[in-house]
């Protein structure tokens, strides 16, 4: 049905700035396979991994040219013939697409594909995808909390703090956070986070482990490990986990201070994720947006050809206040 409409896109033919994203308005519509989705974007979340990924940077890297963006949110346009989870005029959210996001339309294997409750509108359906599907690895795959832990979610006030404050919350551990700015502070409060300290205040490690009666936190999910790993491993209580999310270069750390307490430093990559472990993940998510507690927060809006200046953004701009979302 598609094989002559044309359609905007942002497109990739070499890795660098920001500057290498480009507004195209004549790339083919594509057409979904037997078991694809063809999905009508209405938002397309941004995530710091596709600025790594365009810089070149990144470990693993698309093939040239192409069109970034793995979490839409919009309307089934059609499905391939094997196709029976969803079907056209269906609201839906993605992990993952075949041909990118930062479109008009995309393609997506249907088990990325999940139905999007009326709740939710699309900008914060465009939230969903890596955030959560990546706070609840780091959570439940990687640091196995049980409720009634502490977890410090360090970096509370961006996509994937945001989304592990709510699910931390709803898995009954006390929830501290971190934020940069008042404004990231509140979001972070608001959001399940029962105390919140600022991560740019000298000392702030030492009211953190006040918070705790001297006793450390069971649980870090870590956003910025080249800076805070150090300091992590002695905030860490007996048997304690830092869960590594994201990391921006090489820190030094002192083993030993994981000897003591038994600690333990766990990666958390999402793209290693079982099918099995997708499917559980997202059966709580969806759980969570049916009663209410999963709701994303959705920061700046960019126009589609305002791709450049969301990536810039998004490295740039400290201050995280929500997720950075497309709109077409
Ligand atoms: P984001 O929305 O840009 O948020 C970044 C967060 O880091 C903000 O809350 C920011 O707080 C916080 N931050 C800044 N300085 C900090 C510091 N000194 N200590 C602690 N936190 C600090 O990004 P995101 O989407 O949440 O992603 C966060 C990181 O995880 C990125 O590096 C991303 O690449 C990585 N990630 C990894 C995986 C994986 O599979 N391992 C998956 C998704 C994301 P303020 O702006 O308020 O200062």
């Amino acid at each position: 049905m598609s094989g002559s409409r044309f359609m905007r896109a942002i497109r990739v033919r070499e890795f660098g700035a920001p500057s290498v994203l480009r507004l195209c308005s004549d790339v083919p519509v594509p057409q979904p396979g037997l078991t694809q989705v063809l999905i009508q974007v209405h938002a397309c979340g941004v995530n710091p991994v596709e600025t790594y990924i365009r810089s070149g940077s990144f470990a693993r890297k698309p093939a040239l040219p192409y069109t970034p963006g793995s979490d839409v949110a919009g309307v089934v346009e059609a499905v391939g013939e094997e196709v029976t989870a969803v079907k056209a005029g269906d609201r839906v959210f993605t992990t993952a697409t075949e041909s990118g996001g930062y479109a008009e339309f995309t393609v997506a294997a249907e088990n990325c594909v999940h139905k999007l409750p009326d709740a939710l509108d699309f900008s914060q359906g465009a939230a969903i995808g890596v955030p959560y599907f990546t706070a609840y690895r780091a959570l439940v795959h990687k640091a196995r909390v049980t409720a009634g832990e502490t977890v410090l979610v360090h970096g509370a006030s961006g996509g994937v703090g945001v989304a592990a404050c709510q699910i931390s919350r709803a898995l009954g551990l006390r929830v501290l956070g971190t934020a940069g700015t008042p404004d990231g502070a509140k979001l972070a409060l608001s959001n399940g986070a029962h105390l919140v300290f600022s991560h740019r205040e000298e000392g702030y490690t030492d009211r953190i482990m006040e918070a705790t009666e001297g006793r450390g936190v069971d649980v870090i999910v870590e956003m910025l490990s080249n800076v805070n790993l150090g300091k992590d491993l002695q905030m860490l209580a007996y048997g304690g986990r830092v869960a590594v999310v994201g990391s921006r270069g090489p820190v030094e750390i002192n083993p030993r201070d994981t000897m003591m307490k038994e600690s333990s430093i766990v990666g958390v990559a999402l793209f290693r994720s079982t099918p099995e472990e997708k499917k559980e993940c997202a059966a709580l998510l969806l759980s969570g947006m049916e009663a209410g507690w999963l709701r994303p927060v959705v920061g700046p809006h960019y126009p589609l050809d305002q791709a450049a200046q969301a990536h810039h953004d998004i490295i740039e701009c400290p201050g995280a206040a929500g997720k950075i979302v497309l709109t077409m």
